[in-house]
């Protein structure tokens, strides 16, 4: 493209929020044959919500929570946000016991107060936490942190956490010392454009693909309802860098959309890399576009743009 093609396109993206880092980038757009998606927080609205909470023991649902949510309340994690977010919630406010002034609960010397302390935290990406509460192994996560630290999963708890998953939902297992407690239930649902979104570029000649750290069982759940064929799921952090290599071994250009700390080898190994603009920092450092309206429409509008631009110049 020339420079005043570039410098068009750079201002007519920005306008409609989408900020193109660069003449190379908008020239790789209109190329584009697949798209890869991030699930959590790029197809779905990245606002996870717990809808179950079921404990297996004779443990008080109240006390479960409040020890889940002080192992998960050092996580950054979208997962653990909504867990501490519900927990808290429940404590302040559903407990029987609890007080009903809900604005001196919001006070966060209260909330912390509430929290157990913690030893040991660690964080494990594509598993969940691990951590000591009261001399106790705190774990919180999938399937596979439960298999490494050789929790078995009792029939009828696989058989709730299959349940949850195949409704679209993240199964978060829950074991205290060897056994197994409980397990929460989360849904995030799609943003409203999605469904839209991914047909569009269907009748563009575009392949959409979703990739995710979750487990397979909801992937495909979330792939159904949004119209998706091609799903890569249980793919751990850094293995999303080498799902764009294998759609790009044909030469094939591909682009990647994301939001989080764990897409942004993906989204610089992309031939063309698109953050959420409402994601972390450094996805938006590792892309070429950013989407600032935080709305998948923009995903269509970068590459309409890109071909518009350049086929105008021809
Ligand atoms: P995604 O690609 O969907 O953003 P991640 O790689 O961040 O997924 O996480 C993959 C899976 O690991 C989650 O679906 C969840 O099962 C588990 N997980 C990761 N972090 C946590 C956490 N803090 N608490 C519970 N589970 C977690
Ligand atoms: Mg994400």
């Amino acid at each position: 493209a020339t420079p005043t093609a570039v410098m068009v396109a750079t201002g007519v993206g920005a306008n409609n929020g989408v900020l193109i880092k660069g003449g190379d980038a908008l020239e790789r757009a209109q190329k584009i044959k697949y798209v890869i998606f991030d699930k959590t927080g790029t197809l779905t609205q990245g606002k996870a919500t717990v809808t179950n909470a079921k404990v297996f023991t004779g443990m008080n649902r109240g006390e479960f929570l409040r020890w889940v949510a002080s192992a998960e309340a050092s996580s950054e994690h979208p997962l653990a946000k909504a867990i501490v977010e519900y927990a808290r919630h429940f404590h302040f406010f559903d407990e029987p016991s609890a007080t009903k002034d809900g604005q001196n609960n919001h006070n966060e010397s209260i909330i912390s107060g509430w929290l157990l302390d913690v030893s040991v935290f660690t964080a494990l990406p594509g598993r969940g936490v691990k951590c000591f509460i009261d001399g106790k192994q705190v774990l919180v996560g999938n399937r596979k942190l439960m298999t490494e630290n050789e929790i078995t999963i009792p029939t009828h708890v696989e058989n709730f956490v299959v349940e949850l998953e195949e409704s679209a939902k993240t199964g978060i297992l829950v074991a205290f010392d060897d056994s197994l407690i409980g397990v929460l239930g989360v849904a995030d649902p799609l943003k409203r454009e999605a469904t839209v979104v991914i047909e569009g570029l269907q009748k563009m000649g575009v392949k959409p693909v979703m990739v995710t750290g979750d487990n397979w069982r909801t992937a495909r759940a979330v792939a159904r309802e949004v119209g998706i064929q091609d799903v890569r799921a249980e793919v751990l952090p850094a293995g999303k860098a080498e799902v764009i290599d294998l759609f790009q071994k044909d030469g094939s250009v591909v682009a990647m959309v994301g939001d989080g700390i764990n897409d942004s080898p993906a989204l610089a190994a992309a031939d063309v890399g698109m953050a959420i603009g409402a994601g972390t920092d450094i996805a938006i450092e590792a892309a070429d576009y950013v989407l600032m309206r935080n709305n998948l429409e923009d995903v269509i509008t970068a590459i309409d743009l890109s071909r518009k631009t350049l086929s105008r110049i021809r």
